[in-house]
């Protein structure tokens, strides 16, 4: 077991410490960039309170692919999952919780609707230069 392992195992984690989550909504550039403008639209419609991150048509930070990240309370995971999980119109989407440690969220407390994609997890990690 690893140490982080047996931390975790050691004591429960209390999900006070989730503050927001993210959705990251993947498409490709070429092929489902209409899909993900509708999906984008009308999650815009059903969440006004969600906030709408920019379009990135190039990978940014861990994201293998294209993406848009919605960015929503802690509180409103219960409505928007639900609907993500029927509306996705079959994109990919990762959503993760916000505790504070961006590597966790992204490697270990996620969760995926559709394909599960390999994150490029180093941009996460502490420069060691
Ligand atoms: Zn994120």
């Amino acid at each position: 077991m690893q140490r982080k392992e047996a931390d975790a195992a050691a004591s429960p984690r209390n999900p006070a410490a989730i503050t927001a989550y993210h959705a990251h909504v993947y498409y490709d550039p070429r092929t489902t960039r209409d899909r993900a403008a509708l999906l984008r639209e009308r999650l815009a419609a059903a969440f006004p309170d969600a906030r709408l991150g920019r379009w990135h048509d190039q990978p940014v930070g861990p994201h293998p692919g294209a993406m848009y990240q919605v960015a929503f309370a802690a509180d409103r995971l219960a409505v928007i999952l639900p609907w993500l999980m029927l509306n996705r119109l079959g994109l990919t989407v990762l959503v993760h919780p916000e505790t504070g440690d961006a590597y966790a969220d992204h490697a270990e407390h996620a969760a995926w609707l559709g394909t599960v994609l390999p994150l490029r997890l180093d941009a996460l990690l502490p420069s060691r230069d």
